[in-house]
This record gives C-alpha cells, sequence and structure tokens, in this order.
C-alpha cells in the first residue's frame, strides 16, 4: 500500500503534487537568507525553539477563548501522561526559552528572530494549512514606540527585498488591560441590541471575549460591527502619546500606513501597537504576517515585568504573493553538479579507481557525480546534462590502462586527456577560472 497524506492539507508545500519539490525548497531558501539577512542587518540574532511544548503555557499566553487555543491546537498526551502542544506560534515558546535559561538576567533587550514550522488545526485552503512555516522576530525590554516602529520596519524591508511590491500596512493600539475595561464595556453596549443577529460564535465571544468579536471573518458581523466604538477613543493617555510617536516615526521613515480600528490579531497577550501587513494580490488570505506589542507577556510566564514586541510571517503567504505577482525569485542552484563522471568498458576494471576519482574530486570541493544505472555512453551524457555538468570526464578501460582521463566541456564538445593523477588539480584551476563553472 502506498501510503498518502491526509485529504486535509497536512503538507508542509503550499501546493500539492509539485513535481520537483526541491525547486520549493530552494524558494523556502531564499527566502530564509533574505530574512537572515535583513535580521542581521537590524541586530537580531536567531533563537531555535522545540516544536513541543506544554499545552499550559498557549492557554495561558494567548489566551483560552481565542480560535487558535480553543480549536485549532494539536494537543496530546505524551508517554509521561502530560498535555503537550505542537507550536501553534512562535512568540510563547520563545518567551520560555528566554526564562528558562535566565537571558533577560544577562540581556536587558534581547532582539531575537526564528523561522520554523506552526501547526494549526485549521480548515485547509489556499494561504492556510495545518502546517506552515513561520519567520518572525522579538524584541525584550524596551516600550520605547521606536523599537515598534523598528520591527514594523524590518518586516517591511523584508517584503521590499525579497519582491513583494503591494504590501499594505495597517496598525491600530489596544491599549493596556485596564484601558481596555472601559471599551470592553461600551464595545458590548453597542452590540447588546442586535445581539441575537450576531452568530453563535459572535455571542459567545460577546459573553467570554468581547474584543475578539472585532476579529470576525463574518461579512454580516462585520457589517453589523462598522460603527463600533474605537479602541483608540479609549486609550490611556500614556498609550495614546505611544501611538502618536510611532505614527510620527513611520512618517518620519516614508513609511504609508492605515489605521485599522478593529486590528485585535489573533492572541489576547497584545496591549498597545498590533500591526498587519497585508498583501493586495493574496486574496482571502491576505494577512502577509502581523504582530504586536506583549507588555504583559514575559511576567504572565513567570518571567520578570519587561516588555516585549515582536511579529509573524508566513512563508507559504509570502510564495503564493510572490507567484502571483510574477515575481521570479533568483534562486540559486546550489545542486547543479559541476563534473559528471561517465565510466565506460570493464565494470571490474573501471569502477574502483572511478570511486576513488569522484570521492576526490568531491574532497576537493567540486560538486560531482556519476550515473549509477547505464554504462551507455549516450544516456550517461544524457544524465550529465540533466545534472546540468558544465563538465564530463570519461574513463574506461584504455584510459586506466594508460593512466589518463579525458575531460570533455560539455558545451564546446572539446575533449583533452589528462593524467589521472593531475585531473583533481586541473579541475580546481577551471573552476577558479570559469564563472560558469
Ligand atoms: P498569526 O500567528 O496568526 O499572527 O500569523 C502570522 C502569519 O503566519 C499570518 O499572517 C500568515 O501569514 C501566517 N499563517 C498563520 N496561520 C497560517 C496557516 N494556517 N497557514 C499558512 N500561513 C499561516
Amino acid at each position: 500500500m502506498a501510503y498518502k497524506r491526509p485529504p486535509d492539507t497536512y503538507d508542509v508545500l503550499p501546493y500539492p503534487n509539485v513535481k520537483e519539490p526541491w525547486l520549493h525548497t530552494a524558494k523556502w531558501r531564499f527566502v530564509e537568507g533574505v530574512f537572515r539577512e535583513v535580521c542581521g542587518r537590524y541586530g537580531y540574532k536567531e533563537i531555535r525553539t522545540p516544536i513541543l511544548e506544554q499545552t499550559d503555557l498557549f492557554k495561558r499566553t494567548a489566551g483560552e477563548t481565542t480560535d487558535v487555543v480553543s480549536k485549532e491546537m494539536f494537543t496530546f498526551e505524551d508517554r509521561g501522561g502530560r498535555s503537550m502542544t505542537m507550536k501553534p506560534e512562535g512568540t510563547a515558546p520563545v518567551v520560555r526559552a528566554c526564562i528558562e535559561n535566565g537571558i533577560f538576567a544577562t540581556h536587558p533587550t534581547p532582539k531575537l528572530y526564528y523561522i520554523g514550522q506552526h501547526f494549526r488545526y485549521e480548515r485547509g485552503q489556499k494561504g492556510r494549512y495545518r502546517q506552515h512555516q513561520q519567520l518572525g522576530v522579538e524584541v525584550f525590554g524596551a516600550d520605547n514606540p521606536a523599537i515598534d516602529a523598528e520591527v514594523i520596519l524590518l518586516a517591511m524591508s523584508f517584503y521590499r527585498e525579497v519582491g513583494v511590491k503591494d504590501q499594505v500596512l495597517r496598525i491600530n493600539s489596544l491599549g493596556i488591560p485596564e484601558s481596555r475595561v472601559k471599551y470592553r464595556e461600551a464595545l458590548r453596549n453597542f452590540v447588546r441590541p442586535f445581539l441575537s443577529e450576531m452568530s453563535e460564535e459572535g455571542q459567545g465571544r460577546f459573553e467570554a471575549n468581547p474584543l475578539r468579536m472585532l476579529d470576525t471573518k463574518s461579512p454580516k458581523e462585520l457589517e453589523l460591527l462598522s460603527a463600533a466604538p474605537r479602541l483608540i477613543d479609549f486609550l490611556d493617555a500614556e498609550s495614546a502619546e505611544h501611538f502618536g510617536a510611532l505614527q510620527g516615526y513611520l512618517n518620519s521613515a516614508g513609511v504609508p500606513y492605515e489605521i485599522d480600528h478593529r486590528l485585535v490579531r489573533g492572541f489576547d497577550y497584545y496591549t498597545r501597537t498590533t500591526f498587519e501587513i497585508a498583501g493586495a494580490s493574496l486574496g482571502a488570505q491576505n494577512a502577509l504576517g502581523g504582530g504586536g506589542r506583549y507588555d504583559g507577556l514575559v511576567e504572565a510566564c513567570g518571567g520578570p515585568k519587561i516588555p516585549g514586541i515582536g511579529f509573524g510571517l508566513g512563508m507559504e503567504r509570502c510564495l503564493i504573493s510572490l507567484e502571483a505577482m510574477g515575481v521570479q525569485l533568483s534562486i540559486q542552484n546550489e545542486e547543479t553538479v559541476q563534473v559528471f563522471l561517465i565510466t565506460l568498458g570493464d565494470a571490474s576494471l573501471v569502477e574502483a579507481p572511478a570511486v576513488k576519482l569522484l570521492s576526490q574530486l568531491r574532497e576537493a570541493g567540486i560538486s560531482a557525480d556519476k550515473s549509477y544505472r547505464s554504462r551507455k555512453f549516450p544516456q550517461q551524457i544524457k544524465e550529465a546534462d540533466e545534472a546540468g555538468a558544465s563538465y564530463t570526464l570519461i574513463l574506461g578501460d584504455s584510459e586506466i590502462e594508460r593512466g589518463v582521463v579525458q575531460l570533455r566541456n560539455q558545451k564546446t564538445k572539446e575533449q583533452t586527456e589528462i593524467n589521472l593523477s593531475e585531473i583533481v588539480g586541473e579541475i580546481k584551476k577551471i573552476s577558479i577560472l570559469s564563472k560558469n563553472f
């Protein structure tokens, strides 16, 4: 029986049935490379966190009434009887890791980035997968709005440099938990007259977590909520000043943005700044990435009382967006073979020296390969071309007898005989001199 992935899309590839998955991997590597490069330039260092965390970490931080925690987590009991969850988001694991390793005691403002797989039991559709890759940053220990601007500028730089040209930045401020108490009441008062017209889910949110009502995707609810009170009208003085300063910094950096009064984002830990970057070409799942400030999160996880801000962006949506815009990624195919060794004649004579030569070439830093299925010349030449080799080396009985090998330029078909003992040095010379090698 041939195994297949389940009908829902668990696949890590955004396009199921790709014929050459390694080309897709090369795209991932390209995007990751741009992200690493941009993060490095902004002074961020990479952190890798485990895929499994204790379930409680996400319940406590993201919030029990959020979609992710209430219905999308891959949670199971491990053999030790502990409830474990495959990480659905990147921030809480980073916070947990920093607290556990005492990072905040030695580094007052760590600036970190991560790249990794995330898991959510969602209904699969284009741009929404049960396994997806996020690239994100987290900064701790700074509540200066300039750092909010830095994090946003970093995300915008990344998109610009990776080739996404149609990015739209939306920002909002949620204020602090104290100022939200009044807002929550105002929102309930606004919704109460038409509560029965809200969906069952909306009505549940009205009771348990009214801000989540703003997060709805239902066109009817969006219409009902279009004149809802605005969070920014309920901000405490400091949050209002903070938000004003952030806008000033974005203006001075020449970054256009819109204020989106419904932008609460999917997790409960956000305070003050939230932001989202959308791609105009993405369609329904148009959020390329987003994030915000989470000033109470470190403390809620048992760490010191320090603020934080971060964002996460989706690899798959980034690639979909680039494809929709027709952007050709400058992917360097590092796996192209430079030299292909062709063996002819008596295998018992030729194969042992061939294995040795291949290994010598590879040890010398040259990417080299040979055929493992055919001993016919035309087929091996075809394989060499398919592998993208610039040169072939031809080794047959007569070459072995004379201690030589034929060096063939695949493009010009020019052939030269070279001593076996000198061939590795010769190829090294060509590789240094030739740009296209
Ligand atoms: P979030 O953690 O929900 O704020 O998501 C951050 C970003 O990750 C989103 O803007 C998407 O680009 C991406 N993302 C989140 N969930 C998924 C998913 N199920 N499939 C693909 N990308 C996702």
